[in-house]
């Protein structure tokens, strides 16, 4: 019996995860479940559905909402007061944290952002596996992260990420000579930087092979998503980017690849379905039989690859130089990304000024400048004193650094794509 923790259980990940635990209750245990608040019906239902004894909500206004709905949906069960037994609830900015805290052999975050940071962190001072779709508090909190965990303590769940890992038990680490990221390209792939401009949020979140949540579908779309698993991929296997290729690959099949020295190159394949990495995130190293559908060998079907088209789509590009930077540039690209995801949602700015603005906030935090058009034209910038506004190399960095920058770069996104009067 494995007991489980699940932060951001009522998103795209968190809702998989929730169905392969409900399928095999003989394995698992739901101990804690956290979300943010946004959807109280969904929580209440899997916290009667999965009895955990402790919930966590971001969002403490919410508190009320889930304890009504949590008897609403118990009386429209059937059940007596008796018959329900009301879960400890955590609520604020720490509720997820402290669900992190809680003893159990495996936290699932699976939050949104770099809000996954701290929850991170928390799981791993704990010393309990960390099963981990949150790529951004890798990305945010690079070193910060990395020196927190034991060898083995974190368990990719991005797909690529799960594949690299599975390809790397063929060899020894000194044999791999380079990992081959793969990208579906997106629903907007073939299309050059111009046919991009007036593309809609709505046109953004068809993606052609997966089913996930807002922000990561429109990152997929700008391929911004591929650069985060990118930065990824050199935190969690230690290779550096230069020996980390992307190549699209739009059936999503084969979910990454490792080329080792002498020529030979393993690839892991399966349908495109996140149940296969959540449950080897959940067990690894062991596999649960029946977690997904294999490949279907007996109808014909080709698999294609093509070089990515960086003129289009430069977010993989702005992910190696703030790779390059190190330190809080990881942090800032993100952030400026969460941003502008919004901002691209809400109508205030085109699908290319995402990765534009991005671009123009990370030069700025590399100069220790503001005023830099979003454009990437620039007026002069003038040198800023705000906290978080100058780059801080990997081996200075804290965490408060971390996430003054965090705050610093929202801030000059959401002044450059017009949601601050400043
Ligand atoms: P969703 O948007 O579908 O779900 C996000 C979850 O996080 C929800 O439960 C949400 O709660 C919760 N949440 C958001 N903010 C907070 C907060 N501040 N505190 C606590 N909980 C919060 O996202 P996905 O499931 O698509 O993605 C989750 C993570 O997994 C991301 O990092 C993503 O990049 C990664 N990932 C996702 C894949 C996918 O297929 N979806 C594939 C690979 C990686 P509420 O509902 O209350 O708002």
């Amino acid at each position: 019996m494995r007991d489980v923790v699940i932060l951001g259980s009522t998103g795209s990940i968190g809702t998989q995860a929730l169905d392969l635990v409900a399928e095999r209750r003989d394995q698992f245990r739901v101990v804690a479940l956290a979300a943010g608040g946004g959807t109280i019906d969904l929580l209440a239902q899997q916290v009667l559905d999965h009895q955990p004894a402790v919930v966590a909500v971001t969002r403490a206004q919410t508190v009320q909402d889930l304890q009504l709905a949590l008897y609403a949906q118990a009386s429209r069960r059937g059940w007596s007061a008796g018959e329900m037994k009301l879960p400890r609830i955590l609520a604020g900015p720490d509720a997820a944290t402290q669900a992190a805290g809680l003893e159990c052999d495996v936290v699932l975050n699976a939050i949104t952002g770099s809000a996954g940071l701290v929850p991170t962190l928390t799981t791993l001072a704990a010393g309990t596996t960390l099963a981990l779709a949150n790529k951004e508090s890798l990305v945010v909190g690079g070193r910060l992260v990395t020196e927190a965990a034991a060898e083995g303590q974190i368990v990719a769940v991005d797909s690529e990420h799960s594949a690299i890992a599975q390809c790397l038990r063929a060899g020894r680490a000194e044999e791999v000579d380079r990992l081959i990221l793969t990208a579906s390209g997106g629903p907007f792939r073939g299309r050059t930087r111009s046919e991009l401009a007036d593309v809609t949020p709505e046109q953004a979140m068809q993606h052609p092979t997966w089913n996930m949540g807002r922000v990561i579908t429109t990152n997929s779309a700008t391929l911004i998503n591929k650069g985060l698993e990118l930065l990824e991929a050199h935190l969690l296997y230690d290779v550096p980017l230069d020996r980390i290729d992307v190549v699209v690959h739009p059936q999503s099949v084969i979910h990454s690849m490792v080329q080792y020295v002498d020529g030979s190159t393993l690839a892991q394949c399966s349908p495109p379905d996140m149940r296969l990495p959540i449950a080897l995130g959940l067990t690894w190293p062991d596999r649960i039989p029946g977690a997904a559908r294999p490949c279907d060998w007996s109808t014909a079907t080709s698999w294609t690859f093509e070089p990515l088209d960086n003129d289009a789509f430069g977010a993989v590009e702005l992910a190696r130089r703030a790779g390059a930077l190190g330190g809080t540039a990881p942090a800032v690209l993100n952030a400026a990304n969460e941003e502008c995801v919004d901002a691209f949602g809400a109508g205030r700015i085109s699908f290319t000024a995402i990765t534009d603005t991005i671009a123009a906030v990370l030069e700025e935090h590399a100069a220790g400048t503001e005023g830099v058009d979003a454009g990437g034209a620039g007026t002069a910038g003038v040198r800023s004193e705000l906290p978080g506004a100058r780059h801080i190399s990997s081996a200075q960095m804290d965490l408060d650094q971390v996430l003054a920058a965090d705050a610093w770069a929202r801030q000059r996104a959401r002044a450059l794509s017009g949601a601050d009067a400043s």
